[in-house]
């Protein structure tokens, strides 16, 4: 409960924030965000979930996209799976950034970032081993210096011998003179890459996350309209190749078989709703016959991601 109480009060900090840039009706959904909720927990309370609340899905509601980004996580750590079974590929994990921009600059230096992208898989030696790609773009906003830092996060599906064949391994320091290149940057010093281990649970979660940490875009309004300003339009993630196909498969169920069973057994059904500050139990009961049935034994939906 503290960590919904801890969202809804940053939830209630973006409705402050984004009033200006919406319409009466859509602020009034972020504003309500899961005002109310049923968690139904085991016989131990211990173990609980939310099962309904009323939501906003607003790309910046801090509780909306916390759930997403666990359901994000688990999507991806899937489609991980099925790649590497239906097609025997390996991973590798890039990131690509540049030097720091300000406020002002933030919404090209996005769009600059997508053409050099484009640019950088379009190149042959590039080309030839990327079997799929999922690209997300974080931003993240240093208070110190009050600037801003676009970044790519990419997952890239390769052939297992691509680590161990010199004609097509692509080294570090090639990276990062191919994505100096496309940015027509000489100045980046740090590209990242590196192979994807198979319990690749954080870089799982770095692609999962949200684009902008709460912490940061929540920081002040003046940081939030940048924020705003910078994201607005933009494509957060990008699924090519093999992972537009496992994307596919995914959302359709089609990849169902890889998700576990949920083993507790809920009995209660606990209704809050958002006080001043604070949830408030409203009721707390036991789960009706039908209520029973449909929520146990139910697949598991989502995963655990760690949030800094
Ligand atoms: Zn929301």
């Amino acid at each position: 409960m503290e960590k919904y109480k801890d969202k809804k009060l940053k939830n209630q900090v973006l409705a402050r924030f984004i009033k200006k840039f919406l319409s009466e009706s859509s602020w009034e959904y972020v504003q309500d965000c899961n005002t109310f909720m049923m968690m139904v927990a085991d016989e131990t309370l211990e173990n609980k979930k939310q099962h309904k609340g009323n939501t906003c899905k607003n790309r910046f509601c801090p509780i909306c996209s916390w759930k997403k980004a666990r359901k994000e996580a688990l999507a991806l750590a899937i489609q991980m799976e099925y790649i590497k079974d239906t097609y025997n590929k390996d991973f590798i994990f890039l990131t690509l950034t540049t030097p720091n921009v300000k406020a002002e600059e933030l919404h090209d230096e996005i769009r600059e970032y997508n053409h050099a992208f484009q640019k950088l898989v379009k190149r042959k030696e590039v080309q030839s081993i990327v079997k799929g790609y999922i690209r997300k773009l974080e931003v993240t906003y240093n208070q110190d210096r009050d600037d801003y830092n676009p970044h790519f996060h990419v997952l890239i599906a390769v052939n297992k011998s691509y680590f161990t064949d010199k004609r097509y391994y692509i080294s570090q320091s090639r990276w990062l003179e191919l994505w100096q290149q496309v940015t027509k940057n000489p100045l980046i010093t740090n590209v990242h890459v590196q192979k994807v281990r198979t319990n690749s649970k954080k870089e799982v979660a770095e692609l999962a996350k949200y684009s902008a940490k709460d912490s940061d875009y929540l920081a002040n309004e003046k940081v939030f309209d940048a924020f705003y300003k910078g994201l607005k339009g933009k494509q957060l993630i990008v699924y090519s190749g093999l992972f537009k196909e496992s994307n596919k498969l995914f959302k359709d169920g089609e990849l169902d078989y890889y998700k576990e069973q949920d083993p507790t057994e809920y009995i209660y059904a606990l209704l809050y709703h958002w006080g001043k500050g604070n949830y408030v139990e409203d009721e707390k009961r036991l789960l009706t016959e039908t209520e029973h049935k449909e929520i146990n034994k139910d697949l598991i939906h989502e995963m655990d991601i760690e949030e800094e």
